[in-house]
């Protein structure tokens, strides 16, 4: 199940802490452009509910230039005369119960950047909940190695998701990041499974463009950079196209719409957890990990369903050979990707992915 990787290539480390949250407070962040060009604008934004009211946000930027260490490695460090710490706060003597604020860095990033932007909101009962995120900015250094648009921890220990642009509907690999904000922040963020690991997931795009044909093309074909089929740190890739496709997979890679945040999630549901379609039709399997969402028997599923405090009774035949623990009527994403809509997880595909988290 785990793959095991090669030596991380990529150092880009902050020093700063990682995501800590309070059970109170409800919090996403982003940054705006997703990789902005050199010494352009950068927007932060956060929102946050807290039911114990909120007396207090900040946002803390801390900027890194990047290098190549005398291991040929990707690494960042602290930029001399960079920002560095605390540039606002944000004070309600109301204490509101939600807050919707951003921060606009005027003239940005230079070349060769790596930042970490760091929000905490403190409550009235004086809980602490923070988040903490990372992404290039400026040229890039490291020629065609996959590019940090949103990342916090060792690679190892993360989902690795790598955006590319198909050249058949994308002028750049740049032209695509305006679509990949909604898609991470508007798509993957609000989806039951990812929010709850949300800090698990880091998303990167490739500088160069690659390709991928409809489903039903012949031939078929699915092309991915080299340089991130084989990085070390991708776990798994999507290529993005805007022109209506049938979209497919192959290799845990995979083709979506941007706007297709159902698509893509279900995709990346295969890819990541290993969770099977649920469907009549998809692409059915067992596996021998915990909680999995397809099963070669109906005794088999009724098993895990009546050992998990499940109703037996709710093991539904898939096709000929395969049933599914989770009944269609909760309709998981894995029984229906839900196109542009965003389904949820359902119990067992969450049970698989805590799982899965718990092991990071
Ligand atoms: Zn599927």
């Amino acid at each position: 199940m785990f793959r095991l990787r090669r030596a991380e290539r990529i150092v880009l480390l902050p020093v700063v802490a990682f995501m800590v949250t309070s059970c109170t407070t409800n919090m996403g962040v982003r940054h705006s452009p997703l990789h902005p060009a050199n010494n352009v604008a950068v927007d932060f934004r956060i929102k946050a509910s807290d039911a114990d009211c909120i007396k207090e946000a900040r946002l803390y930027i801390y900027e890194y230039e990047t290098y190549v260490s005398d291991k040929g490695m990707q690494s960042a460090r602290k930029r001399d005369g960079g920002t560095w710490g605390l540039v606002k706060t944000w004070s309600y003597s109301m204490h509101p119960k939600d807050i919707n604020e951003s921060y606009c860095k005027k003239g940005g990033f230079p070349a060769h950047s790596y930042v970490t932007y760091v929000f905490s909101v403190t409550d009235k009962k004086g809980n602490v909940a923070c988040e903490s995120w990372s992404f290039a900015a400026g040229d890039w250094q490291f020629g065609t190695s996959p590019i940090p648009l949103l990342g916090n921890g060792a690679p190892a220990s993360r989902i690795d998701v790598c955006f590319v642009a198909d050249r058949d509907d994308y002028a750049s690999a740049r032209a695509m990041l305006g679509d990949l904000e909604k898609l991470i922040f508007d798509g993957y963020h609000i989806n039951n499974g990812v929010k709850r690991g949300k800090k698990y997931w880091q998303f990167y795009y490739s500088p160069e463009r690659g390709n991928i044909t409809d489903f039903d093309a012949s031939p078929r074909s699915m092309e991915i950079p080299g340089s991130v089929s084989s990085s070390s740190i991708i776990d798994h890739a999507a290529i993005i196209h805007t022109t209506v496709l049938r979209d497919w997979a192959s290799g845990g890679n995979f083709g979506t719409e941007p706007t297709n945040i159902g698509t893509a999630v279900h995709e990346s549901g295969h890819a990541a957890f290993n969770l099977k379609d649920e469907y009549n039709g998809g692409g059915h399997s067992t596996s021998t990990n915990p909680h999995h969402n397809n099963y070669n028997s109906l005794s088999s599923c009724q098993t895990y369903n009546t050992n998990n405090g499940w109703p037996a009774s709710d093991c539904e035949n898939i096709q000929s050979g395969w049933w599914r623990p989770e009944p269609a009527s909760l309709k998981c994403i894995m029984w229906d990707d839900g196109d542009a809509s965003m389904p949820s997880f359902q119990r067992t595909c969450l049970a698989r992915i805590d799982w899965f988290y718990s092991n990071l």
